[in-house]
Parts: structure tokens; sequence; C-alpha cells
């Protein structure tokens, strides 16, 4: 078996996929926020280019405080929410 990998003390998230959205998709929404699909944490991304990987970050351990626009994953595809946010947008 392989050596154990020990992730208890650390609060850095294992996510940083390729998030699925070109520039022009950034542009016409309006917003670079990306919401990490493993830990819901968010993030703005200054200067996107077309497919950036997810930027290192924390783990998020509290829903965000604020609505706002920022793409979510859903089932693989990249889409826009409006914020509701949370993994709840996908029940209304
Ligand atoms: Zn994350």
């Amino acid at each position: 078996m392989g050596k154990q990998v020990v992730t208890t003390m650390s609060t850095k998230c294992t996510c940083l996929g390729i998030i699925e959205v070109t520039r022009r998709q950034f542009q016409e929404a309006g917003t670079t926020c990306v919401e990490c699909p493993a830990c819901g944490a968010r993030r703005t991304l200054k200067s996107p280019k077309d497919l950036p990987h997810f930027p290192s970050h924390p783990r998020r351990l509290t829903p965000p405080p604020k609505r706002e626009r920022h793409w979510v994953e859903q089932e693989e595809i990249w889409k826009v929410s409006e914020g509701r946010g949370w993994r709840q947008s996908v029940l209304t």
C-alpha cells in the first residue's frame, strides 16, 4: 500500500482544477468571481484568461456572507449563479 497522506492540520483546499470558462465568457457574465466546487471558497480573478486554474486557497468553513454573482460548477458545467449560493443554487 502507499504511504498515508496526513491532511489533518492542513487548511489548504486541494481542489486546484481548471475552470472551464473562457475569457470571453467571463466578460459576458460581468463577473470573474469563481466558487470552488470542493469547499465553496470564492476567488475573484483579476485578469482572467481562457480556462484558468483555480488559485490556491484555504478551505472555506463557513458560507459566504453576501450574495454576489459568481461562477459555480454544476454537473461539470460552469455556470453563473446569482449568489443564493453555497450548495443550494441547484435546487431552486
Ligand atoms: Zn476549495
